[in-house]
């Protein structure tokens, strides 16, 4: 077994570097500002760009950047460590587009690889959180088209994107629609504030009586939940890769500090209780960073879908709940200077707690974990695609 990265792997793991140590620059700023301006968010793109960095996870023939699970997730670890989500300039289209006939590729997908357009996914409603499948947008066929009536919470990048990806009920069936933001009948209704500090806004939208022509349905009627299920896949390994970046950055920090803290005469590092959290964050990260590779390699050979839908919710689940440790640990070895804004720490500790919500809280991806162990046994869960002959 030879777990030393590729050639490839450590020039791209390098872009990464440089493109998250030139991104800090914008860190405070985007704290300060709550988000970036205009020229600010143009710099970014070009950085993104010359750093081969645009749409890492969509194919090479489409414009993208073509990398495999392995390699998005080798990315996703080194962006995590920035603050105020400044990794979610670095645009992926949503996996679902991947559906998208040839003509809406030309009109959604292929600009957005290419920076011009931006997708924001819209699933969760009031009454439909953990449980996508009570959702309450209709789409109701009239005529060629389709009315959508309905409202949709929590929208990541609503701000910015200029297209969303919409599950609707078709007559009972969810479905995914393509809607333009600049429809008539698309509004935002209100833009809360968060805990965390984010470059974008995460607004509720409402849609009355928008209509869409049959050609806005991405993929199949009754389709929606597979998609849907295939962009938490995605989003749930790179949560998983990019919390342990953030985790591992936050207890540097932290390490360096107690260094040169000095207290009852000597470097804190010096007191077995600051090493104990040092220890537990070292455990933490050492064993979610192996397991989210194993997975994200185990995913690029090709799994039964209901079984990688599961080894996604446990690096999920492992990695945010083990982050959060960690960077709770990091901002306690601070002390009060550990709750200071200016501080990465107090960022990262606040920016990490969603994680454990979103895409799916703790509590169903250890949901999702039961049932594949209670519906298809434990073994799959517990082998290992490498140590099955090919
Ligand atoms: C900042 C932010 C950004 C987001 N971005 C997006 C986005 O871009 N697009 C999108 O569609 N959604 C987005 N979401 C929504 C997110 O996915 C949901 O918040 C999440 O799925 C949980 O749903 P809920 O908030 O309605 O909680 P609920 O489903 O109401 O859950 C409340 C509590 O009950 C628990 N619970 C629920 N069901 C069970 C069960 N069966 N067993 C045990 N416990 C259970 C939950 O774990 C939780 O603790 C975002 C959320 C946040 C906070």
């Amino acid at each position: 077994m030879d777990f030393r990265f590729t050639p490839r792997q450590i020039e791209l793991k390098q872009r990464a570097i440089a493109w998250t140590e030139e991104m800090k620059q914008y860190e405070l700023d985007c704290e300060m500002n709550n988000g970036l301006t205009d020229e600010q968010h143009d710099k970014v793109r070009q950085l993104i760009k010359n750093h081969g960095l645009a749409a890492i996870n969509m194919p090479a023939e489409w414009g993208g950047a073509g990398l495999n699970t392995l390699e998005h997730a080798i990315v996703s670890e080194e962006v995590g460590k920035l603050t105020g989500a400044l990794w979610d300039t670095m645009w992926r289209p949503a996996n679902a587009l991947k559906a998208c006939t040839p003509a809406q590729r030309e009109e959604y997908l292929i600009p957005e690889i290419n920076g011009e357009r931006r997708d924001a996914v819209a699933i969760t409603e009031p009454e439909a959180g953990s449980d996508p499948q009570n959702i309450q947008t209709k789409a109701v066929k009239d005529g060629d088209s389709y009315i959508i009536n309905g409202e949709k919470w929590f929208v990541t990048v609503g701000d910015a994107a200029d297209f969303i990806l919409l599950l609707a009920s078709v007559d009972g069936a969810p479905t995914m629609f393509l809607v333009d933001k600049d429809l008539p009948g698309v509004s935002v209704k209100r833009t809360p504030r968060y805990t965390h500090t984010f470059v974008y806004e995460h607004p509720e939208f409402l849609f009355e009586d928008v209509r869409v022509g049959a050609e806005k349905i991405l993929g199949e009627i009754g389709q929606g939940y597979e998609l849907t299920r295939d962009w938490f896949v995605e989003e749930r390994l790179m949560i998983a890769a990019r919390t342990i970046g953030a985790a591992e950055r936050a207890t540097l920090l932290a390490a360096d500090f107690a260094k040169e803290r000095v207290q009852f005469g000597k470097p804190i590092l010096d007191f077995q209780l600051i090493q104990r959290m040092l220890a537990q964050n070292t455990v933490d990260i050492m064993t979610n960073r192996v397991l989210t590779y194993q997975v994200a390699w185990e995913a690029d050979q090709g799994m039964d879908r209901k079984l990688l839908n599961a080894k996604a919710a446990v690096i999920k689940l492992g990695a945010s709940e083990a982050s959060n440790r960690c960077v709770d640990n990091a901002l306690q070895i601070f002390g009060g200077r550990g709750y200071m804004r200016e501080n990465p720490v107090e960022r990262l500790w606040r920016e990490l707690r969603v994680d454990r919500i979103w895409e799916g809280t703790s509590e169903i991806q250890t949901v999702i974990i039961g049932n594949e162990i209670s519906k298809r046994g434990a073994e799959g869960l517990l082998g290992y695609a490498g140590a099955v002959p090919q």
